[in-house]
């Protein structure tokens, strides 16, 4: 069994200093919390995190996130919360046990393969920091270590999951150790025949096949020495999964013991992989179209080394991997192996350019330019996927957008009828504007008012295609209608002053005639054409009404019919606030300045509140920040009340209160609130809130006010 004094030596020895008191202390409280708790194999309950920490520190992970391995179940199974974790053990410590506790929540159940890439992603993108993900791949082994202990139906669905999800998650991340021992227990417990005859096999054959790699390796050391070239020689059977999978692939079960066997050399400088390649193939002969220069073209997850196959002593395949040394360090601990090497010296080409994996790279580069390796934890929390977002839905399920999505994006994507009856979002349990950037990790939830419209501005919201498509339809066909309703006011109007109306003429066929007479299909085209002013009613009128009654000249007269149609159906602006000539913004306004039409004002961005108004002299305005301000005026058209505080003083005598409601009223302004105070020396302040319409009915109502017998003063207050 694990001791802890193994876990911090295993840190020690890669991180020299590193704080291995706070790793004591993580191991006393992950301890006294699991007290009493015992896993399914009877086991106390802390051998697990220990083990973890263990699996951690191989990963050559730093103290906190050894550390953090110690608590990673301890807010989920115990008493603990994050907020103890965070007081003992700081925020780093507190931020990747807090992590690994909310990837314990997602549901992986998924097995579809398109889910199960973008649930990998997710992970990734969701954890921000890299040394999440790796505590928790580290959990999730010594799971599949222990999973022995569950019950079969259990052990095959955490072992698919595995297989799913976390063995190529370890494989994006490059750590191989890891993504092998994965792979093989899943292997185990998912077709437990074949593991057991492809085991069975490898064990049989073990005398000769170690017979074979020292032969092998023999050859190859004579030849290499000879040359100067200095390697280190390693050949072993392939995992199995592996094996299983070259089976499945190439239709064949293997008939040598020679092809699951893998050779390695692992030089010092990257010259000598090129000089020892030369070597092999010149002490055994290449099989053509086998060989690979991963060193030249890195695969995606940064892995590089030379392949090749060559038929060897006995005239048999094997395959032969080249590397040096550094190379070898990633390719086994990938993304974790950057902990260790302050001077990165990886030499990697990279000539994909657009290569999805640029984040690797950008690690690589990053590595370089950093000598202090907290400055790199830093940096290392990483956005992996700059290109796109992955949300959830209400249900947990996960959807991708492109990056500055926003909510209308997402309401799109589930139902066009829900995009255009949003009204509102909340993410993570907070109301967002519209305008809302999704971030990763987001859980989103629509908010829709039934009979609500797209807004106009709404194009400039949305990034994905199919938000922006569905949005153009509606406007095309909204505008559509508006027009056709704009056709039929106008005909409407002009034929009641001849005695007719729409309905006479579409009953008496009298419309349809003069519909074909001006070519047009329907009777909506040839509204939507007057609409537009494509064709004036003018044109229509001696069509529609008969020669005698429009020679009689119209019943009434009727100044200018379609400036007045025209504003019946123009939309009207709500709110009473045009912000830098975009409408349909939520505007907000705070208690404390009461601003009304008229004020002078200003207004800021608020995060999930739209767009804060505040009268230009509020003192609250000196709080914000000047980057967050937006140019605001009144909309002239608005008849917008909005409430103020009004304060009287005056001579407390019987039926003043009477007098000042009177001048209030006559002013046309309505009181919702009063309250009023007498004091012993006969003195009253008399506080009234009043809802007017602008700041001219305001300043009329006080000075009405100001006049009466007994008040001494007047005064509009703020807040
Ligand atoms: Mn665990």
């Amino acid at each position: 069994m694990i001791r802890l004094d193994d876990v911090t030596e295993l840190l020690s020895k890669h991180h020299p200093g590193a704080d291995v008191e706070m790793v004591r202390r993580a191991y006393v409280f992950s301890a006294a919390a699991h007290r009493g708790q015992t896993r399914r194999n009877g086991e106390p309950y802390l051998v697990h995190p220990l083990e973890v920490s263990h699996i951690v520190a191989q990963l050559r992970l730093d103290a906190p996130s050894v550390a953090a391995a110690l608590l990673h179940d301890t807010v989920e199974d115990t008493v603990a919360t994050v907020e103890d974790i965070e007081a003992q053990f700081g925020k780093d410590v507190c931020f990747l046990v807090d992590g690994v506790t909310k990837l314990e929540k997602l549901n992986f159940h998924s097995a579809e393969e398109a889910a199960a890439e973008n649930f990998r992603k997710m992970l990734i993108a969701m954890s921000r920091d890299l040394r999440v993900i790796l505590v928790k791949l580290a959990d999730r082994l010594h799971n599949m270590r222990t999973l022995s202990h569950l019950p079969p139906e259990k052990q095959k669905r955490i072992a698919q999951e595995t297989l799913d999800i976390f063995a190529p998650l370890a494989n994006r991340l490059g750590v191989n150790w890891l993504k092998i021992e994965l792979e093989d227990l899943c292997f185990k417990y998912l077709y437990a025949d074949e593991y057991r005859e492809l085991a069975d096999l490898i064990k049989k054959t073990r005398r000769e096949r170690e017979q074979y790699i020292d032969r092998v390796n023999e050859q190859l050391d004579a030849e290499l020495k000879k040359h100067g070239v200095k390697g280190d020689l390693n050949g072993r059977p392939k995992h199995l999964w592996s094996i299983r999978q070259k089976i499945k692939i190439s239709g064949q079960a293997f008939d040598s013991l020679f092809d699951i066997l893998a050779f390695r050399i692992v030089t010092e400088r990257l010259s000598e992989c090129y000089e020892a390649l030369g070597l092999v193939h010149s002490l055994w002969k290449p099989v053509p179209g086998r060989f690979k220069d991963y060193i030249a073209l890195p695969k995606p997850n940064g892995y590089q080394s030379l392949h090749t196959s060559v038929m060897g002593p006995e005239g048999e395949r094997i395959e032969i991997q080249i590397r040096t040394e550094e190379m070898h360090q990633f390719a086994e601990f990938g993304v974790a192996a950057h902990w260790t090497y302050k001077e990165g010296q990886y030499g990697m080409h990279h000539r994909d350019a657009s290569d999805k994996f640029a984040w690797l790279r950008q690690l690589l580069e990053w590595q370089r330019d950093l000598q202090d390796p907290t400055e790199f934890m830093e940096i290392v929390k990483v956005d992996l996927f700059a290109d796109e977002v992955y949300v959830f839905t209400p249900k947990g399920e996960v959807k991708a957008f492109p990056r500055g999505a926003t909510p209308l994006d997402f309401a799109y994507s589930v139902h066009t009828d829900l995009g255009h009856e949003t009204t509102g979002a909340r993410v993570n349990g907070s109301i967002v504007p519209l305008r809302y950037e999704l971030q990763n990790g987001d859980a989103v939830e629509i908010i829709r008012t039934t009979g609500s419209k797209p807004g106009k501005d709404w194009m400039s919201l949305v990034r994905s295609g199919r938000a922006k498509a569905k949005i153009r339809n509606y406007l095309r066909q909204e505008t559509r209608e508006r027009m056709v309703l704009i056709g039929e006011e106008l005909i409407e109007k002009e034929v009641k002053k001849y005695g007719l109306s729409l309905t006479k003429l579409r009953r008496s066929g009298k419309l349809a005639e003069v519909l074909s007479k001006h070519k047009f299909r329907t009777e909506a085209e040839c509204l939507v054409a007057l609409g537009y002013e494509k064709i004036r009613i003018d044109a229509l009128l001696p069509d529609l009404v008969p020669a005698d009654k429009l020679e009689k000249g119209p019943q009434e007269a009727d100044s200018n019919p379609f400036a007045k149609v025209f504003k019946k159906f123009m939309p009207k602006r709500e709110g009473g606030i045009v912000v830098d000539g975009m409408d349909d913004i939520a505007t907000v306004f705070p208690k404390c300045c009461a601003p009304v039409h008229g004020d002078p004002i200003v207004g800021f961005v608020t995060r999930g509140r739209g767009i804060t108004i505040h009268r230009k002299d509020c003192v609250q305005v000196g709080n914000y920040d000047p980057a967050r301000r937006m140019d605001v005026h009144w909309d002239s058209q608005s008849r917008l009340l909005r409430p103020v505080d009004i304060r009287i003083y005056s001579v407390d005598t019987p039926g003043l209160l009477a007098s000042i409601s009177q001048s209030f009223h006559s002013a046309g302004v309505n009181i919702s609130a009063v309250n009023c105070k007498t004091s012993l020396d006969k003195r009253a302040v008399n506080n009234f809130t009043v809802l007017v319409n602008n700041l001219d009915q305001l300043r009329k109502v006080i000075s009405m006010i100001e006049k009466i017998d007994g008040v001494t003063s007047v005064e509009r207050i703020a807040g």
